[in-house]
């Protein structure tokens, strides 16, 4: 049986710079979740590893980048409920800590050039068309199964808050979270923060998810250069927050996040004694390959 016990805490963070402009700000700390099955990538897999095991599959296969916490996320969850797991990698072979991790749960690795991995379901098919075992799990986890999951987010939450901000990177999370605030009638505001540059697809990418239209805000001015790029302002920011909060933020995702909200807050977007809602994905593993730069 394939147990999920999620419930990550509901907290409220006291920083400075939000208690300045008067805004109350809390975490959903998914991070908390796992440490190295990164909080909302548990949830993508949840119902993806429960559909793996009602068709008798027990072998996923899955695909990312070298940095990829959806491949360390599988790497672990695979290892933790006993299924066999094989990863397509974009790039050269190399090594660094998430692979080496992703390794010693037992992942097997296929180093692809770039060009090769555009075609994930031609290089599924080539490779495991012939194997009844095999289930097949999109790049970051994306897809029906996965926002399914993120709806829990919504469903664990202990009270409302006028804004709930989310990284973007697929969308497939931010999706979630608009479905399930819809199942449960409440009116929240949301904000995407795209992760990546020129991002204006991903609301196309998000609205096919939906399970009725709805308004939302799609933030794309934080990526800070690009999908994994930083500037220093952003280095000072991570260093500074989590100096002064003991709480980590990642620079792919969870601190651009975060920066927008401060950003937006000091121009002046939200009322006195707003309450604000950041869902801190995790990713933090991935932060390790950031050293230099701390
Ligand atoms: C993958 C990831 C995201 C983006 O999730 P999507 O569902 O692809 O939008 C956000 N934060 C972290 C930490 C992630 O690892």
């Amino acid at each position: 049986m394939l147990t999920f016990d999620f419930n990550s805490p509901e907290e409220e963070i006291f920083y400075n710079p939000f208690r300045d402009l008067g805004i109350r700000l809390f975490f959903k700390r998914d991070d908390l979740i796992h440490p190295f099955i990164s909080g909302n990538k548990w949830r993508k897999l949840k119902y993806n590893l429960l559909k793996a095991q009602q068709q008798g599959k027990t072998h996923l296969v899955t695909f990312g980048g070298a940095y990829s916490n959806h491949l360390l996320a599988t790497a672990a969850a695979a290892a933790k409920f006993n299924f066999k797991t094989t990863a397509f990698v974009r790039g050269e072979n190399i090594n660094n800590e998430v692979l080496a991790m992703c390794k010693l749960f037992g992942m097997q690795l296929n180093f692809v050039d770039r060009e090769t991995y555009k075609n994930k379901s031609q290089l599924y098919k080539q490779h495991f068309s012939n194997d009844a075992l095999a289930y097949f799990i999109a790049e970051g986890g994306a897809g029906y199964e996965a926002e399914l999951g993120c709806r829990e987010i919504i469903s664990e939450l202990n009270s409302y808050y006028d804004h709930i901000f989310c990284s973007a990177g697929t969308g497939t999370t931010v999706a979630g979270i608009i479905n399930g605030l819809s199942q449960q009638n409440l009116n929240s505001q949301i904000h995407a923060v795209v992760a990546l540059k020129n991002g204006d697809f991903l609301k196309h990418e998000i609205d096919k998810l939906l399970l009725k239209p709805t308004t939302y805000q799609l933030h794309t001015h934080y990526h800070f250069g690009g999908y994994a790029k930083t500037q220093a302002t952003l280095i000072n920011f991570i260093k500074d927050f989590t100096s002064a909060t003991g709480i980590l933020i990642d620079p792919v995702y969870t601190a651009k996040t975060l920066y927008a909200i401060l950003d937006l807050a000091s121009k002046n977007n939200f009322l006195n004694g707003t309450k604000i809602l950041m869902i801190h994905t995790g990713g933090l593993f991935g932060l390790l390959g950031m050293k230099e730069k701390f």
